[in-house]
C-alpha cells in the first residue's frame, strides 16, 4: 500500500489529517517515541519494513538486531530508500535519517557502536514504519 507520486501530501496541513497525532509529531516533525514503547522493538517476524507516511519500502527484517537500546535496530536499509541527513539539535552531532521518498523523519543512523560486522544502527521509531510480513 503504497501512495502514489501524485497522492503524496504537499503540505504539513495535508499530512495532519492522514497521520495520527503522534505518528505526525514523530514523522513530520521530527519527534522520537519513548524507548521499549514502540510496536517494534523486539519483533521478529520477517517482512519488509514501509515508511507508515507513504508506503515505501525502508528496511527488511534480514536487516534488524537486538541493539537493547529501546527501537528498532537495522544495519542496513533497502538501497536509496532512506537519506541522511546531519543533526546538530540538543547539542549532539547525530545523523537523522528520512524516508528518500517523502522526506518523513525515521530516525537516526550511528557508525562505530560494534553492533553488528556492518557497524552502522539505523535506530528508526516503530511509528515511523510498518511492517507487511512476508506471506506464507
Ligand atoms: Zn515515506
Amino acid at each position: 500500500m503504497s501512495l502514489s507520486e501524485s497522492e503524496l501530501p504537499r503540505t504539513e496541513e495535508e499530512w495532519r489529517v492522514r497521520l495520527s497525532p503522534e505518528e505526525f509529531r514523530v514523522l513530520r516533525e521530527a519527534g522520537t517515541e519513548r524507548p521499549w514503547t514502540g510496536e517494534y522493538v523486539e519483533t521478529k517476524t520477517p517482512g519488509v519494513y514501509h515508511c507508515r507516511a507513504c508506503g515505501a519500502e525502508l528496511f527488511r527484517s534480514e536487516d534488524k538486531f537486538d541493539s537493547h537500546c529501546g527501537w528498532p535496530s537495522f544495519d542496513d536499509a533497502i538501497p536509496g530508500a532512506v537519506k541522511e541527513i546531519s543533526d546538530n539539535t540538543l547539542g549532539m552531532r547525530r545523523t537523522e535519517i528520512r524516508c528518500a521518498r517523502c522526506d518523513s523523519h525515521l530516525g537516526h543512523v550511528f557508525e562505530g557502536e560494534g553492533f553488528t560486522p556492518k557497524d552502522i544502527r539505523h535506530c528508526v521509531n516503530s511509528i515511523s514504519v510498518r511492517l507487511e510480513p512476508t506471506q506464507g
